[in-house]
């Protein structure tokens, strides 16, 4: 395997995701990777969509965790410390002081809901109203999560697929639009490969979609390969299948992250 690290892990304080830390941080080191971080979801103020992330009482015992396993893993395998904060706009501010209080590695930005009360997802299930337009403001939001400046990566590009509709093509111009952005931002583009296990899509691919990964190539924009566990057996899906894909695209390298700073890698 030659992508060696896997930045978006789940922990249970999400509720939706199983197995002691531990067992994920296990399968990594059976994979020979080198490098693994926990992103769980972040918490959100007044309690909204309290259902599938920590409580704000419980973030400091989620960092103290990951801490601490690196304590225990040191020389065995990299741990890195990392949350997947959800852009949702008016929560700018929250976000930065969470942000600032603690010694992450990396933030992935993500846009799960299309409303600031959570109550409108990105993908919104059995989905069978207007797509253009459901499409046009989840791409909306992720160019303000780039211009925001609160994260380091932007998550599941076009996760807005899992609604089971897919890019309208007059859209074509918003996903171009939205990919400038992140370059502009000088941002990381994860690919995310759960996709392949999520059976709302179309069809089994990643997130974003192989033709949007060579737009991305062709801009040069920064790449990283998670597998967004929300179980331990999880941990590196498809990386063997994704590395192959990508050196067929004419990528040479991805990136890794430490202290919030981006280093690229050979692939
Ligand atoms: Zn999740
Ligand atoms: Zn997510």
């Amino acid at each position: 395997m030659s992508i060696t690290s896997d930045y978006h892990l789940h922990t249970p304080r999400c509720k939706h995701a199983k197995g002691p830390l531990e067992a994920y941080v296990e399968h990594a080191c059976q994979l020979g990777l080198r490098q693994v971080g926990f992103a769980d979801h972040n918490p959100l103020p007044n309690k909204l969509a309290a259902n599938v992330r920590m409580d704000e009482s419980e973030l400091d015992d989620y960092v103290a965790d990951v801490l601490r396993l690196r304590d225990c893993y040191r020389g065995q395998i990299e741990m890195l410390l990392g949350i997947e904060m959800d852009y949702i706009e008016g929560l700018e501010a929250y976000c930065e002081k969470m942000i600032a209080r603690y010694p992450w590695d990396y933030i992935l930005g993500s846009v799960h809901y299309l409303d600031s009360e959570c109550r409108v997802s990105s993908w919104p299930r059995r989905f069978t109203g207007d797509a253009t337009a459901l499409y046009r403001r989840y791409f909306e939001l992720v160019r303000k999560l780039a211009s925001s400046g609160l994260c380091d990566v932007v998550a599941h590009f076009d996760v807005v697929k899992r609604s089971g509709r897919s890019l309208p093509a007059p859209l074509d111009g918003d996903l171009r639009r939205t990919l400038a952005e992140i370059d502009r931002a000088d941002l990381c583009l994860e690919i995310n490969t759960s996709g392949h296990r999520h059976p709302e899509l179309a069809k089994p691919e990643s997130y974003p979609s192989l033709p949007i990964i060579e737009q991305a190539i062709l801009l040069k924009i920064p790449l990283t390969v998670n597998s967004d566990a929300h179980e331990p057996s999880q941990v590196g899906f498809k990386f063997t299948e994704m590395a192959g894909k990508l050196r067929r695209c004419g990528c040479r390298s991805v990136a890794t992250f430490r202290q919030r700073q981006r280093a690229m890698v050979e692939l």
